[in-house]
């Protein structure tokens, strides 16, 4: 280990190797200290159940990730990278077996939604036809963008994205576009008639047509390893088992980036950074939590619908009502009766996470934060009303309560997957109201997690961003 750096990357997730790729690409020394004994975050896949079953311990599926304009940058494919398409990129049963579908074509799948067709394409269409630049301004913190069109197709955006999705919901007339719109816009991890809802229905729904919904081969992790490929082809240098608990256990360094939530940057700075700073990470709010439930089974999933068959990510939770009074009892800090279930079947589609013949299944659901209630049987139940016998292939289950997400990483506080509430208080304003989000009253302390924006999903945008922060602040001077 050298004895000092440009700057130092307090954890290792998507967030924090983004940060450190933008730094020593930039010509900065790097050191990436992860407190865990391998790296990558949420980006990590593991034999949670049985020799030979690789399940994605956090992240599963990634419309976000191939979309980020830093991803695509780096073009992860020359370290391995390789994205799997499923056909279907959405499924979503109803409970009388009739089943809505996203495909990748955004003609077909309005084909599909019936009398509802033309709203679909006229509600997600103009998404979809902006999305190029349109994902650059979203995946980004607050800002105007200079170009007229991209100024036009960010406000168009917003005007719509801002609603509810409730209020969204009104365009359609049938339960099946309704229940695909609930499905996206729950990802928000809000109660559906919210305000900024929309625009996680927007953008999951548009992503599925410009990008898909990708899996990786075997499994999320090679997400992470071909990022720390990219970083030592550029220099930068990293540690796995270095939990850093105070500033004292850092190397010297001009700048420290942490990819770590508020609660654990108070711990480690201490009194470097007081004041309203100081009190605005104090008083930053945590969403609802999550529940994991990882299995391997001895067969496919047998779902009543097969279409269904032909989806990575499925949505179980029935139609736009049955979700949103699932996500409104969460937010009510209530255990939803029904729960709105999101399962994905990665070895459908990707043989190496399985045994020849074998599969596995990775599903949760929302609780309220810090909920204890082991919610593996509502999880079952809701999957065996579309896909009767499922149970029966059960093989191995792993489950992850939002206790046991916290201990496996500290920045899931309560279950909290996304680093935070992102309501429309918290969305371009976390960790606090500050003009660059990434900075903090301490020049050479920089926030770089999911709790900055543009929020959680694997993008590496908000370690890019507040790797460009530090950029133009405290190592905007000439390299050595
Ligand atoms: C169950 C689940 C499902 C998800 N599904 C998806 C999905 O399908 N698609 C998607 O895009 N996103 C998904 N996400 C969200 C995604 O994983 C996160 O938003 C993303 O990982 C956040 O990245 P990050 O770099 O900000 O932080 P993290 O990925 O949380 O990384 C932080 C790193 O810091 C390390 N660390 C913590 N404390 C210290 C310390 N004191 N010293 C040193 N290192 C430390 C941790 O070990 C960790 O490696 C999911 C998350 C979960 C939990």
């Amino acid at each position: 280990m050298s004895e000092a750096y440009d700057a130092v990357v307090v954890g290792s997730g998507p967030n924090g190797l983004a940060a450190a790729i933008t730094l020593a690409k930039a010509g900065r020394s790097v050191a990436v200290f992860e407190a865990s004994s391998s790296f990558g975050g949420g980006l990590r896949s593991a034999e949670l159940t049985l020799p030979g079953f690789i399940h994605d311990v956090c992240s599963s599926t990634h419309p976000l990730g191939r979309a980020s304009p830093l991803f695509r940058s780096l073009d992860l494919e020359r370290h391995g990278l390789e994205w799997i398409d499923p056909p279907i990129q959405i499924g979503h049963p109803l409970d009388d077996g009739s089943v809505a579908l996203v495909q990748r074509d955004l003609a077909a799948t309005a084909d599909g939604l019936g009398p509802d067709g033309t709203a679909y394409r006229r509600l997600v269409g103009p998404v979809v036809s902006a999305w190029p630049t349109l994902i650059d301004d979203i995946l980004a913190p607050f800002h105007l963008p200079l170009r007229p069109r991209r100024l036009f197709d960010l406000a168009r955006f917003g005007l719509a994205g801002l609603q509810p999705a409730s209020w969204l919901a009104r365009w359609f007339r049938e339960p099946h576009a309704k229940a695909l719109l609930a499905g996206s816009a729950a990802h928000s991890m809000l109660r559906l008639d919210a305000p900024v809802t929309g625009a996680y229905g927007l953008v999951f729904l548009a992503s599925a047509h410009a990008v898909g919904w990708p899996i990786a081969r075997g499994g999320s992790a090679r997400i992470a390893d071909a990022l720390v490929a990219e970083l030592r082809v550029h220099g930068g240098e990293l540690f796995t088992e270095r939990r850093v608990a105070s500033m004292a256990d850092l190397p010297d360094h001009r700048a420290v980036l942490f990819d770590l939530g508020p609660r654990q940057l108070l711990e480690i700075v201490g009194d470097r950074l007081a004041g309203f700073y100081a009190s605005s990470l104090r008083r930053f709010r945590y969403g609802s939590g999550a529940f994991k439930l990882d299995l391997a089974l001895d067969g496919p999933i047998p779902w009543r619908n097969p279409e269904l068959g032909r989806a990575a990510t499925v949505h179980l939770g029935g139609t736009f009502e049955q979700i949103a009074a699932s996500e409104r009892a969460v937010a009510k800090r209530r255990l939803a009766d029904r729960p709105f279930v999101l399962l994905a079947q990665h070895s459908a589609f990707d043989p190496t996470r399985a045994p020849e013949g074998r599969h596995t299944a990775w599903l949760y659901c929302h609780v309220p934060n810090g909920s204890g209630v082991d919610m593996s049987e509502a999880i079952l139940a809701t999957v065996e009303r579309h896909a009767p016998g499922f149970r029966d292939r059960i093989i191995g289950r792993h489950t992850m309560g939002p206790a046991d997400l916290e201990a496996y990483n500290p920045n899931y506080v309560g279950g909290d997957i996304n680093g935070g509430r992102q309501d429309i208080f918290q969305l371009f304003t976390r960790p606090a109201i500050r003009l660059d989000p990434y900075s903090t009253p301490d020049p050479r302390i920089f926030i770089c997690s999911s709790s900055t924006p543009p929020g959680g999903g694997v993008h590496g945008m908000c370690g890019y961003h507040a790797a460009r922060s530090a950029l133009r602040g405290v190592l905007s001077q000439a390299l050595n």
